[in-house]
């Protein structure tokens, strides 16, 4: 018998087979037949003749023995709050969290890392690492900053690994990106209109920055498409405002009278859904002079085959020239499409390119 074993052999053969956890890590159990050792909980069962006790698992292994792949007895080597804990920081830093990658981070298998965490923490690792997520999703989502990545950063910043996966998360919440703001629901809108090299511009924005840059010929039409576009949105023409500003830094740039980088510094608050944000904020990466192909960004973005769709999220654009969806071109060279005309969208290249 070994030694530093401050039970007896009864209690330990009693504890053994009861598969009473109070005693793991107490003493460890060895069946001389199959070479393993094991915890006292572990659901083998060897005939009692068969099985030699041990204080800690080094004087087991000294003795030739391997540990149990059932029931893993070096694990009950780390503490339980500490695994816990280091478990948690683990999920904090990465984001997310499968079992079996957090069982070979935590070098634990995933089975002692499932229960040991639930005991400490109340929730199991993948319902900790989900409520992180919705929790810093949530939090991103309603704060003050108002980019047109805003929803894409967020599902980052919070951990997702892609949109759709966010999405699921959301819709188990009842909440999506794009239907946060639906129609523009609580948002308030002041737009004007003015005058630029392109004809008419029409300008929209809330209190948090930029919703809307139209460009077109008739000022009745725009504010229509300003009302379709946020039909849940209280929306009031001003005869001054913010608005003023940006418009101001608008045509100036369509002046050459401003580098690109005056428009890129205007605050923008657009909704959309969390696959066209990340295409708009591709957009912004293109400098003006240079244009790129649908393909492009659907590379840029991850989704090389997702090319109809980044058309349709350029499409979807409502803040002309701020997110120049006019650098995106046909494949072949042909401009392709605009929102507002190929013949604006033409002038505005040739324009950047000089
Ligand atoms: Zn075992």
């Amino acid at each position: 018998m070994q030694t530093n074993l401050t039970l007896s052999e009864d209690e330990m053969w009693q504890a053994f087979t009861n598969k009473d956890a109070a005693y793991d890590g107490r003493f460890f159990v060895a069946v001389r037949t199959t070479g393993i050792y094991c915890r006292p909980s572990c659901p083998a069962k060897p005939a009692r003749k068969n099985v030699a006790f041990f204080a800690d698992c080094d004087s087991a292994e000294a003795a030739g023995y391997r540990a149990c792949k059932r029931c893993h007895p070096r694990e009950l080597l780390l503490p339980a709050e500490a695994l816990a804990q280091d478990t948690v920081r683990w999920i904090e830093q990465h984001g997310h969290a499968r079992l079996s990658e957090l069982g070979s981070a935590m070098n634990v298998s995933p089975f002692h890392l499932q229960r040991t965490f639930k005991r400490v923490m109340g929730l199991s690792p993948l319902e900790y690492a989900k409520s992180l997520r919705v929790q810093r999703l949530k939090t991103a989502l309603r704060g003050p900053d108002a980019q047109p990545t805003r929803s894409t950063d967020a599902i980052y910043e919070a951990g997702f690994n892609t949109a759709s996966r966010a999405y699921e998360q959301l819709d188990a919440i009842g909440m999506t990106p794009s239907a946060y703001q639906k129609g523009g629901r609580g948002m308030a809108i002041a737009y004007g209109l003015v005058d630029c090299s392109l004809g008419r511009m029409l300008i929209a924005g809330t209190p948090r920055g930029l919703c809307a840059v139209y460009f077109g010929n008739d000022d009745a039409e725009l504010e229509r498409e300003l009302r379709d576009e946020y039909p849940a949105a209280h929306i009031e023409r001003h005869s001054e405002g913010t608005w003023m500003t940006w418009a101001q830094a608008i045509a100036q740039y369509l002046l050459g009278a401003q580098p690109y980088h005056s428009l890129q510094k205007l605050p923008l608050d657009v909704q959309g859904t969390a696959f066209q944000a990340r295409v708009w904020q591709a957009l912004r990466q293109i400098p003006p002079g240079q244009t790129r192909s649908y393909a492009d960004i659907a590379q840029a973005i991850g989704q090389p085959s997702a090319t109809r769709a980044v058309a349709n999220a350029c499409g979807a654009n409502r803040v002309g020239l701020v997110i120049p969806c006019h650098r995106v071109v046909r494949e072949n060279g042909d401009t392709g499409g605009y929102r507002w005309g190929i013949a604006r969208k033409e002038a505005l290249l040739v324009a950047e390119h000089r």
